[in-house]
């Protein structure tokens, strides 16, 4: 061997080894699975192995393992400021390769029964609109304020000229797949597509929650998925959004705080079915 030889087969040597921990990096993130309320949380930290519990900036976090691969649960706390502060955390605390915010919902699609599932394929921010100017004494008439896109420029969201289209946070394409792949073991009720809607609302006037489901085509509401999905995007980290129905007025589906529980276990096994995926793409 030569020492040209030799100097070439060293860089191939560290090449290969650079190359390889880039590709590691990329698979060996965590899971990042979210839930606003203890009932929508502890079950999952419950079934980590090795789990270890972190309070960082008084959100709760679970740091274990499923299946030998690495999971945090991740306890949001209730509503959009809380949903996008422990999102953010978690990003840049965790790296995670993926973040699921999963828990309960209220319904807006009559064809949708208490314990359904929603597989978000996009969620939108219902809370963020613009009334029209009405003079005093002229009331105020929600159903026809228009959607805000607070992301569509850096300019005034309210004097914007364009459109007034209301933003659409998606799923990412594989997570989603994922989460359509172990939809026949769930006995508990159907598991559909749909979307999501969040605000810091709970809505029970039913023209107003038609409206949203004929304008918006939301099939449920809830207060964090729109919010987790911008930010997870925002640090281009894959996201679903999976949604229970715990209630449901325009069917008369009263709310049942045990559905937060079976969305977990759908959840596990999303998981379960993540990381078989994910340790099958990893380089030996
Ligand atoms: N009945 C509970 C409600 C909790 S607040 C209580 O009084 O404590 C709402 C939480 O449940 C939020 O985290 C939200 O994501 C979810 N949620 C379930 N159904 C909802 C609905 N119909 N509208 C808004 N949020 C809903």
């Amino acid at each position: 061997m030569n020492n040209k030889t030799i100097v070439m087969s060293v860089a191939a040597c560290c090449m290969a080894v650079s190359s390889l921990s880039l590709a590691q990096q990329r698979v060996t993130g965590p899971i990042v699975i979210q839930g606003a309320m203890p009932v929508e949380a502890e079950r999952f930290a419950q079934r980590l192995d090795n789990p270890q519990e972190l309070d960082i900036g008084g959100w709760r976090f679970w740091r274990g393992t499923v299946d030998g691969y690495p999971v945090v649960v991740s306890e949001t706390l209730k509503g959009m400021s809380n949903a996008s502060a422990a999102t953010a955390i978690a990003a840049t605390q965790f790296h995670p390769v993926a973040i699921i915010n999963q828990g309960t919902a209220g319904g807006h699609d009559p064809a949708l029964k208490v314990y359904d599932i929603v597989l978000g394929k996009y969620s939108v921010n219902l809370g963020a609109f613009k009334t029209p100017r009405k003079q005093m004494g002229e009331g105020s008439d929600p159903l026809q304020w228009k959607p805000m896109d607070l992301l569509a420029s850096k300019g005034s969201a309210g004097e914007d000229k364009t459109p007034h289209t209301i933003r659409k946070f998606p799923a990412d394409a594989q997570l989603l797949s994922v989460a359509e792949s172990v939809k026949e073991s769930y006995k508990k009720g159907n598991v559909v597509e749909g979307v999501i809607g969040s605000a810091d609302m709970w809505n029970s006037e039913l023209d107003r929650i038609h409206a949203f489901h004929s304008n918006y085509q939301t099939s449920v509401e809830e207060m964090e998925t729109a919010s987790a999905a911008q930010i997870s995007a925002a640090f281009n980290i894959p996201f679903v959004g999976i949604r229970i129905l715990s209630n449901n007025i325009t069917n008369q589906g009263a709310y049942d705080p045990q559905t937060g529980l079976a969305c977990q276990d759908y959840v596990y096994q999303v998981v379960k079915a993540y990381i078989a995926k994910v340790q099958g793409q990893k380089p030996e």
